[in-house]
């Protein structure tokens, strides 16, 4: 039995100590925050919760894997709630939404455009791919060559395939027109097939239940001790210095924080390679984004996520297009009765999520600039829905500078890279080079990052630091 130190109780850190207790070793994690979850959360204002992570939970859909690992860490225990869309679009009255069942999208798409029916029938196509290479829908060959073409595009590119306006802001609104259009397709695959739904309970709940799953295991959890520097002989770490002062002492260490910021600073050593190639290669890029939450009367007329064009001034003012709004009706505990919590949010890239943080540090500025979004937002709101007027109440607005300050992610961010078109996401391996016994568990190992891909990179922190004790 080795001891391993897990540096992060986010979902990576949390997966890593569950398979790692599961394969018999002793696990201990320190997270600097005062609770578990890292980007799975949620918060209370008063009598409303606000739920800031998933939108959509890859692997509900029990044919697959990930299915499996999720019912492994626990996440699933309270049930799958599965929405009939995932989001919808609205340009001048008309709506379309990513709806259940790829021949639902189909008929949704050629309703809105007719004319568009050669360019649906093959994006039609691709989503059935992408669905077979999923696993979710059986057989069919020639999967790979029909997603060539879409692998070679920007969501924007593939939407410029398309004659309808509706429709071309439907595809590159979601992920944004930058984003490969082959993450769009599997997001659209995921969804119609039933493997894209939410854990019922929300966000905050999911994070619980994989830190009971732990400690029922019988790991040990210090939430609010941070780790500030490994201690190395030779290039064996020996101990971890904490923040309160204290040393531990493992067999194995396994860091699951942004690494970009928390790798030089906890090692002394450079980013390991295949993460560095990954930050200086121009096909990914950092994102964030700005949130405000308002307290909101029902019923609304959408489902999920809806999206849509702000006025031109509202443009100016956000510097973005569209506005997302989000509500949680499906949660009745997040709100008192016959209320939601309405949340709205919108992407911002790499410069303007650091001039967010550079304000930040001056808490009057920055106080009157989420003012202003907030009453911006709220204006745009009620220009789309009148009858929303004078019922909203700001709950709460966060933003870059807030990931930043809870989870210490390097520029704001809560996802890896998003990338663009001409390129294939590939998991970076877990070594630390040089370093025998440091792990790597962290979302930014693979492109765009994502509950699955931290929960699924701490499962292989875990084996590997079992195959590593085994042959020691
Ligand atoms: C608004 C929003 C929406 C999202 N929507 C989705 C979605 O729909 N689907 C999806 O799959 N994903 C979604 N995500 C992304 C998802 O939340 C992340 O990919 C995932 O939570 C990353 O987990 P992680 O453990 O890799 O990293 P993190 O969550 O960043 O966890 C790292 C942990 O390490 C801790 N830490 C940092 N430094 C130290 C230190 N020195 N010592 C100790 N602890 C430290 C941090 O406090 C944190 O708890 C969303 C995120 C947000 C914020």
């Amino acid at each position: 039995m080795a001891k391993i130190i897990i540096v992060g109780g986010g979902v990576a850190g949390l997966s890593a100590g569950i398979y790692a207790l599961m394969a018999g070793h002793e696990a201990v994690i320190y997270e600097k925050h005062t609770k578990t979850g890292g980007n799975l959360t949620g918060w209370q204002r008063g009598s409303y919760h606000i739920d800031n992570c998933i939108h959509w939970l890859t692997g509900t859909n029990d044919r697959t894997e990930t299915y499996k690992m999720w019912r492994t860490l626990g996440v699933l225990e309270g049930g799958i709630y599965r929405p009939g869309s995932l989001y919808t679009c609205e340009l001048d009255g008309v709506r379309l939404s990513l709806c259940r069942g790829i021949e639902n999208l189909e008929a949704a798409l050629i309703n809105v455009s007719p004319a568009d029916i050669k360019p649906i029938r093959g994006f039609i196509g691709a989503v059935r791919a992408a669905a077979v290479l999923c696993g979710l829908e059986d057989g069919g060959k020639g999967c790979v060559l029909k997603l060539i073409k879409y692998y070679k595009m920007t969501a924007g590119e593939l939407a410029a395939e398309f004659s309808h306006p509706l429709i071309r802001m439907f595809l590159s609104s979601f992920l944004t027109e930058d984003f490969g259009s082959l993450g769009l397709i599997f997001v659209f695959a995921c969804f119609c097939y039933g493997n894209a739904d939410l854990p019922r309970g929300g966000s905050q709940k999911a994070a619980e239940r994989m830190t009971e799953k732990f400690l029922s295991l019988g790991g040990q959890l210090y939430t609010g001790v941070g780790a500030s520097k490994l201690l190395f002989r030779k290039n064996i770490a020996e101990r971890v210095r904490l923040t309160n002062g204290k040393e531990d002492d493992a067999d194995f260490f396994i860091l699951t924080a942004d690494p970009d910021p928390s790798y030089k600073r906890l090692t002394g050593r450079k980013l390991p390679s295949a993460l560095y190639k990954m930050k200086k290669n121009g096909r990914l890029r950092r994102f964030s984004s700005v949130h405000c939450a308002f307290s909101c009367p029902l019923p609304l007329d959408f489902e999920s996520d809806f999206i849509f064009e702000m006025t031109a001034d509202a443009q100016k003012s956000l510097g973005t297009k569209y506005l997302a709004l989000r509500q949680f009706s499906h949660e009745s505990s997040y709100a008192p009765e016959g209320e939601t919590v309405l949340q709205s949010f919108f992407f911002c890239r790499e410069p303007r999520c650091r001039q967010m943080i550079a304000l930040s540090e001056n808490k009057a500025e920055y106080k009157k600039t989420k003012e202003n979004i907030a009453r911006t937002v709220q204006n745009q709101i009620i220009t789309r829905f009148p009858s929303l007027s004078g019922k909203l109440k700001l709950l709460d607005v966060w933003t870059p500078a807030t990931y930043k300050k809870f989870t210490g992610a390097g520029c704001g961010t809560y996802m890896s890279y998003a990338f663009s078109s001409r390129y294939l996401p590939r998991l970076c391996g877990n070594r630390a080079d040089g370093l025998k016994n440091v792990i790597l568990a962290t979302q930014w190992q693979q492109a765009p990052g994502g509950l699955p891909t931290a929960a699924n990179a701490g499962r292989a922190a875990a084996e590997t630091a079992d195959r590593l004790s085994k042959r020691r």
